[in-house]
Parts: structure tokens; C-alpha cells; sequence
């Protein structure tokens, strides 16, 4: 039998340094706030968040800065799992990625965490079915990616609008989108919790990747589902205008466990304090 690990799915990346570079053209200066909470019915947390911020200029200006939420699936440990699994791949793919592309890098990070967890996941009865949900913010050079995977969520608050930037891969979303199902009835669909698409759940997935420039004072908000099924969108508007990051983090946990906490609940906060740009340098 043959175990294949992280390190055999990551060494395909991690090969040297990085070949390539370029000159740091903006960098966004952030203050950052995350949390995640078990709720008041699970026994364990499956979500998991993770960030990377370097204070180095080749990393910044190759790889920028990432954040990352997922929100695992499947019986026994098995999700909990699927999400540390998943953010270390992606963080690690990403990081040691050679290319200066940075879709095809996202991407190819995304593949690599999906191979991991579907290979994890069949190699062991106990964890058939394991997945995870991935929703990541990359901020490099003056511009933001998002990286989306299933039903976790990225918003941006910009000129007192939330705005939702990453789509649900739901049966219930493909019904709305395919104008079969009225959006305020998705909310309540029984079957509104099924995914479409997830890491680890088939041997292949795509990401879906957004571009968006990037502004001073933008907040951005990564959550798992258990945020948005207790806390109506006007409650996170107010909280990313009105207050820090770290209270706006505190407080929407709190009013995820008042609606109910009947879910995992992790919110990641990041806000942009300025984007400094750098003339380029003289030959
Ligand atoms: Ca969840």
C-alpha cells in the first residue's frame, strides 16, 4: 500500500526558489481580525481559517497576501480533517508555486488541495465523503483575487455597500440561477445545504476566481455558512462599517450564537488601511 501525504503533493510545486520574480508595485496595509467558534449544537469545529502575511518584498510582490476559510464535511473527524488539509495545501501549493500567474497559481492550488483530500478520503472507509468548502482572499499588488470553492462566502463592504463577491455552489444556487427557484425561498430549500461543488469530493474540481481592484478603507469579510444562516446581511454591513475589525469579528460570532449557533461559525475580517504604490525603480 502506498500513503500519499502532503509533502508528495506540495514537493511537485516546492521545487526551488522562485525562479522568477517581479518588483513590489502596491502593497495593501491591513489590519486583520478572525475568529471561529464550535456553536452551541456541534461537537466539534470543522471550519478553519488561516492567513499568511509577509513582511518580505519578493513575497509580497509575487505572492501577495493570502486568507483562507474552509468548512469541513463528512462523519466522525473526518471534516475537521479535510479543512487542515486543505488550508496548509493551498497555503503551501500557492507559496511555493513558480509561476508569476497568479489564476493559474490559485488554480493549480486548488487542485493540489483537492487531490490531497480525495486521496485521504478514499483511502480510509471512515472517511468517504470527506470534503470542505475553500474561500480565499489574495491582496497583491494593488489588486484582490478571490478563490472560491463551495458555500462559504467572500464579501467586500465598499461606500457603505455589502457586496456578496463569491457565488454558492449549491443545488439550490444553480436552481435560483436557473430561475427554477425564487431567491427568498433558497434560504429555507431543504436541500439548500448541498453542495455541487467541494474539495476532496471528486477527483477534480474548479475554482471559480474573481478579480477586483483594491481601495483604501475596503473591508473584506470571509464566513462559513454558519454566520450567514443566523445573521442577516444589514447586521454585517453595520459591523464591518462601525466598528474594528476584531470587535466586528467578536460581535458577529455573537450574533450568529444568539440566532441560534446551530453551525460551526468562523468569520475572517481583513480591512484595508491604505494601498501604497511604489514608483518603479530606474534601470
Ligand atoms: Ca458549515
Amino acid at each position: 500500500m502506498t500513503r500519499t501525504t502532503m509533502d508528495d503533493i506540495t514537493a511537485e510545486y516546492a521545487a526551488q526558489d522562485l525562479a522568477v520574480s517581479e518588483p513590489l508595485r502596491a502593497v495593501a496595509k491591513v489590519t486583520v481580525a478572525a475568529k471561529t467558534d464550535l456553536g452551541r449544537i456541534r461537537e466539534n469545529n470543522e471550519d478553519k481559517f488561516e492567513f499568511y502575511i509577509s513582511e518580505e518584498e519578493s513575497v509580497l510582490a509575487t505572492k501577495g497576501q493570502i486568507f483562507l476559510v474552509c468548512d469541513g464535511m463528512g462523519g466522525h473527524a473526518a471534516g475537521q480533517i479535510a479543512s487542515e488539509l486543505s488550508c496548509k495545501c493551498f497555503i503551501d501549493t500557492y507559496l511555493n508555486h513558480p509561476t508569476l500567474d497568479a489564476d493559474s497559481a490559485l488554480r493549480e492550488s486548488v487542485v493540489a488541495a483537492n487531490r490531497l483530500v480525495n486521496l485521504v478520503g478514499v483511502s480510509n472507509p471512515q472517511r468517504r465523503g470527506m470534503g470542505t468548502t475553500l474561500s480565499g482572499l489574495v491582496l497583491r499588488q494593488g489588486e484582490a483575487k478571490v478563490v472560491q470553492v463551495g458555500d462559504s462566502r467572500v464579501y467586500r463592504f465598499r461606500n457603505e455597500v455589502l457586496e456578496q463577491i463569491t457565488t454558492d455552489h449549491t443545488y439550490v444556487e444553480e436552481l435560483v440561477r436557473l430561475g427554477v427557484l425564487p431567491r427568498e425561498q433558497a434560504e429555507r430549500h431543504p436541500q439548500k445545504n448541498v453542495l455541487v461543488r467541494a474539495i476532496g469530493a471528486e477527483e477534480n474540481v474548479q475554482p471559480d476566481i474573481f478579480t477586483l481592484d483594491l481601495q483604501t478603507g475596503d473591508r473584506f469579510l470571509l464566513c462559513s455558512d454558519g454566520l450567514i444562516n443566523h445573521v442577516p446581511d444589514v447586521a454585517i454591513a453595520e459591523a464591518l462599517r462601525d466598528m474594528d475589525p476584531a470587535k466586528a469579528a467578536w460581535t458577529l460570532i455573537s450574533q450568529a450564537l444568539l440566532g441560534g449557533g446551530t453551525d460551526n461559525v468562523t468569520v475572517l475580517i481583513v480591512r484595508v488601511d491604505e494601498v501604497q504604490t511604489f514608483e518603479p525603480s530606474p534601470l
